[in-house]
This record gives C-alpha cells, sequence and structure tokens, in this order.
C-alpha cells in the first residue's frame, strides 16, 4: 500500500487473519502504519525510482490515499506492475473536475458546474445558476479544503484571483441544496464481481465527517447502491469506491468518489460481517468478496478529533475512563499526535436502537477529544 496513514495501519490489521503482511511505502517511521507494520519501506508517493523499487517486490500495489501522480502510475502499469485501482479508474478519485464530467456523461446525477480559468466562468456560472454557489480545488483538497462558499458576485472577486494567482486549478459547481450527506460504500474485484454495504448517513461539522450513522435512516438505500456499483463498473474500479451523496428533496446527488477505505466505512470493522479493510484486500487480490450484513440493528462511527485545547488527562487515562463508562466501546487510535481537528482515532458502538447508539457514540468521542463527558457524567462519581 502506498501511503502509511490510518487506512495502510487499519488495512495492516485486516491482512494478519489472511496470512498476509502489508507491505507498506510510509513517508515517515512515525506513521501510522509504519508505528505497527513489520514490512515498511520509507520514501515519498512522488517519487518515480521510490514507487519503482517498492513495487518489485509486490504482488499488487494499492493505495491508502490518491495522492501518486498519474504519469507516475502509467509508468508503473507500463513495468507491468499490477496497480489497483489502475489510473484510468483513479483519476476519478484525483480530479474532480474529470470525475464531475464523467459523471455526467454516464447520466448520474451531479450538479451543475463549471471549468474556471478566470474569474469571470465564475462570475457568468453564478449569474446563471445562482448564488452562491460553490469553489474548489480540482485537485489536493480534504476535509473541506479546497472547498470555499462563494455567496455573492463579490465574494467571488475576492477569493478567485488570488487562487488562480497561485496557480490552484479550479471549477465552481451549483451549491446543492440538501437534507444531509450519506455515503454508499461498495467494492469490486477485477473479476467482476460487487458488494453493497448498507448505505450510510454521514454527519459533517465544519467541512469535517463527524459521525457516521449506519445504516441511515429513512434512506433510498437501493437507488444508492445500484448508483455505486453502476459507477464502481463504468469506471472499471478495483477495491473499494466510496460514493459520498448529498440526500436532496429531488433526489440523491453524487459529490464526490474516493477509491480506498473511506472514513465513512470504518463501521463496518465490527459493524458489519466483513470489514472495509478485508474487503479492499480481497478485492485487489481477487479473492471472492465477503458478506456485507450489519452485525447490529444500529451502528454508530465517530471520530476522534485532536481538541482545541490538548486536555490534561492523557490518552491512556481517557481510555481507562471510557471504558470504565462504556465496556462495549470499540475504540481504533491511529498512534497520531494530538493536533485540533485532527482525525486521531474512532470508536464504533453497536446496540438496538439509532439514538440510544449516536449518544453513546457521541459521548464517547468526545470523552477521547476533550476529556470532558457533555452529559456531565462525573468519573469518579459512581453509577449514573
Ligand atoms: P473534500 O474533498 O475536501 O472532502 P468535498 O467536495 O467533499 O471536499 O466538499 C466538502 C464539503 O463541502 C461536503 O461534505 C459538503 O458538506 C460541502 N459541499 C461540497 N460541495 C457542495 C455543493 N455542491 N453544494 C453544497 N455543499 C457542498
Amino acid at each position: 500500500m502506498i501511503g502509511g496513514g490510518q487506512l495502510a495501519r487499519m488495512t495492516h490489521q485486516a491482512a494478519i487473519p489472511l496470512g498476509q503482511s502489508l507491505r507498506v511505502l510510509a513517508e515517515s517511521d512515525s506513521d501510522p502504519a509504519a508505528l505497527v507494520a513489520r514490512d515498511v519501506e520509507l520514501g515519498k508517493h512522488t517519487d518515480l525510482d521510490a514507487l519503482r523499487a517498492f513495487a518489485k517486490s509486490c504482488d499488487v500495489i494499492t493505495f491508502d490515499h490518491e495522492h501518486v501522480p498519474q504519469e507516475h502510475l502509467h509508468a508503473l502499469v507500463a513495468d507491468g506492475v499490477k496497480v489497483f485501482p489502475g489510473p484510468d479508474a483513479l483519476v476519478h478519485a484525483q480530479d474532480k473536475l474529470v470525475m464531475r464530467a464523467r459523471l455526467a456523461e454516464l447520466g448520474a446525477p451531479v450538479p451543475p458546474f463549471s471549468a474556471v480559468l478566470e474569474t469571470a466562468d465564475v462570475l457568468r456560472f453564478g449569474a446563471r445558476h445562482g448564488w452562491p454557489c460553490v469553489l474548489k480545488a480540482v485537485r489536493g483538497g480534504y476535509d473541506g479544503r479546497g472547498v470555499w462558499m462563494l455567496n455573492t458576485p463579490q465574494s467571488a472577486q475576492r477569493v478567485v484571483p488570488e487562487l488562480l494567482a497561485a496557480g490552484t486549478p479550479l471549477m465552481v459547481e451549483q451549491c446543492v441544496p440538501m437534507r444531509r450527506e450519506l455515503s454508499a460504500l461498495v467494492a469490486r474485484s477485477p473479476f467482476g464481481q460487487g458488494a453493497a454495504w448498507p448505505l450510510v448517513e454521514t454527519v459533517q461539522s465544519d467541512g469535517i465527517c463527524v459521525e457516521v450513522l449506519a445504516p441511515a435512516p429513512d434512506a433510498p438505500v437501493e437507488e444508492a447502491q445500484e448508483l455505486a456499483l453502476k459507477i464502481a463498473g463504468a469506471l472499471g474500479v478495483v477495491g473499494l469506491l466510496a460514493v459520498e451523496l448529498f440526500d436532496t428533496a429531488h433526489g440523491l446527488v453524487v459529490n464526490e468518489l474516493a477509491m480506498r477505505p473511506h472514513n465513512s466505512g470504518h463501521w463496518t470493522i465490527e459493524g458489519a460481517r466483513t470489514s472495509q479493510f478485508e474487503q479492499h484486500l480481497r478485492a485487489v487480490l481477487d479473492y471472492p468478496l465477503g458478506a456485507t450484513d450489519l452485525a447490529a440493528p444500529a451502528v454508530v462511527m465517530a471520530n476522534v478529533l485532536g481538541a482545541a485545547d490538548v486536555p490534561e488527562m492523557g490518552p491512556d487515562e481517557r481510555l481507562h475512563h471510557l471504558f470504565a463508562r462504556f465496556p462495549d466501546a470499540h475504540v481504533h487510535l491511529y498512534g497520531k499526535a494530538e493536533r485540533p481537528g485532527r482525525k486521531i482515532g474512532h470508536v464504533t458502538l453497536l446496540g438496538e436502537r439509532m439514538d440510544d447508539v449516536r449518544q453513546r457514540a457521541r459521548l464517547a468521542a468526545h470523552w477521547l477529544s476533550d476529556g470532558v463527558w457533555l452529559d456531565g457524567y462525573e468519573i469518579h462519581g459512581g453509577q449514573q
């Protein structure tokens, strides 16, 4: 796996019972996966020589992120390396404009969009489709960085020239009036087998996903699953595909694509029969895919984000108190330093009722982040 972040760390964990040990190309020996995997090589994903040397010892190459340049991916394929997903699929997760154009061509629901070469392109788009509109960096954004809400022509005139001058490739799209955000996670093998997990709701705050509810309450499950499988097949995806969706009054609209294990699928580790990490391995190794059913009626994953002020109580003691209160909480800490807003781990809870499970997951994640119980629970106060 190229990239040594938390996705590689959790993929390594899933590789172990399959009799494998994930080989990782990490940038630093303190990357989350490099801390736990035995088979780590250090090198940059932008260095073709490093990629080539790494690929020599791998049966198949896959990814923890989408930042390997297209030309390097094509060079690896030309060398005869199995790259899954391949560059022609992966480009749709790397380049938002390519993705929008291709999905529109496939007849998938996307908002009106346009390339931006000059500020006038945005002004014309806004005049035609209305304000606000959403300006996006075509490449390289994540967790809402690279997305700017433009409320007026004046805000476009303020924001766009500066970004263009800095060399940021831009696009603009309609601001979609959405009720909520959903994610359809599927896998596809080279053999062409597909598998879809139950549709989930992703709850966002400041552009970052904070909670995932599985299954998404009252959602158009089959429509979303069929759409995601259709996209996976049409683009020739091998491995996982997350289709981020907006739920609107007029149906589903695709936001973006990710072709790797995805934050909206972390709940599957304990909450589904097969985790997304194992499924990704099965898919890229061309094994038959695993069952995707829920392991409980309600599953909630909440991200643990670094607090604005790192709590005085250390992570170990927070974990201790968490387990004292919620013995059934499933915790995954990524071995990352605590920095404000950074995803440092996640916690998953399973149960019978969504509202109850969601409340417990939210309390647990906030406790692990901030060392504070949002409901005033007293850690030394005994029963609650
Ligand atoms: P990133 O690649 O940084 O995750 P996204 O394209 O997923 O960026 O956008 C981040 C967030 O911005 C989305 O989760 C959504 O809340 C909001 N957003 C993005 N595009 C639109 C849009 N067209 N209309 C309304 N909100 C949007």
